[in-house]
């Protein structure tokens, strides 16, 4: 059934018109993949979902499980289900990834964790999704590589358990060995209750996940949708002949 429906969403950053009427329409049990040039909106189109509100909605609806979220912020819609990995640049030391987890799912459940029953949890996940316990006990992204970073982004996933995680690969300087934590725990993570947009500018992602949909996205607007041969189309022609519907 539809989890999220997006009509005609016009957007605006910095006074300037960036999504320029997009269509959308994700149902749950469905892995996304938006492709598309630099520049192109992608995530504008993100944060507009998650609510940043930088990005101002000039036109269209953004609809969640049959509700309309245009005008709810950024926590109400993570409280709905809508996660977005954070994107946290800097290091916080003396906040353990377990702790910050926990407080992570006391603020979107509203119900205050147990420490012990939470630690339980935790290591069951960090477990099923292959990652040393040793991990829960570091310090917040101090030291980390870019694969840490990415398990705790993951890990994050499993413990809140969205309805709908958007992730978007703005960090394209991954090693392969970050990619893999990231999309091996997306296939583990992904069911029938939830979905999955991923947003990317490279098709090595496409060696992981096997996309129900694949979108491009270009000067604000949808200019193709398809399955997996719409990526492998934009692999051999490029963005820039690609052939729009
Ligand atoms: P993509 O993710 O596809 O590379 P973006 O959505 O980041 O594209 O950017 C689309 C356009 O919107 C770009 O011209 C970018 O400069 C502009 N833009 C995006 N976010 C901001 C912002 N926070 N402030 C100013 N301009 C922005
Ligand atoms: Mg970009
Ligand atoms: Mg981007």
């Amino acid at each position: 059934s539809s989890l999220l429906k997006i009509n005609n969403l016009k957007v605006k950053v910095e006074n300037k018109e960036i999504l320029k009427g997009i269509d959308l329409e994700i149902n749950k049990g469905e892995v996304h993949v938006i492709m598309g040039p630099n520049g192109a909106g992608k995530s504008t189109l993100s944060n507009a979902i998650t609510g940043n509100p930088k990005y101002e909605i000039v036109d269209g609806e953004i609809i969640f499980e049959g509700e309309n979220i245009n005008d709810l912020k950024v926590d109400e819609r993570a409280k709905k289900g809508i996660f977005m990995s954070f994107q946290y640049p800097e290091a916080i030391p003396g906040v353990t990834v377990e702790e910050f987890l926990r407080a992570s799912k006391s603020s979107i459940t509203g119900r205050l964790q147990s420490v012990i029953k939470f630690k339980k949890e935790l290591e069951e996940k960090m477990e099923e999704l292959h990652i040393d316990k040793n991990y829960a006990n570091r310090h917040l992204n101090v030291g980390f590589s870019g694969g840490e970073k990415k398990k705790n982004e993951i890990l994050q996933m499993a413990i809140l358990a969205p309805k709908l995680a958007i992730l978007d690969e703005t960090d394209s300087g991954l090693d392969v060995d970050a990619i893999r934590v990231v999309y091996e725990g997306v296939n583990k993570l992904k069911n029938e209750n939830n979905a999955i947009l991923i947003i990317t500018h490279y098709n090595k992602v496409l060696n992981y996940i096997k996309p129900d949909f694949v979108h491009v996205v270009n000067n604000g607007k949808i200019v193709k949708s398809g399955g997996i041969e719409v990526a492998h189309e934009i692999e051999k022609q490029g963005y820039e002949n690609i052939k729009v519907i």
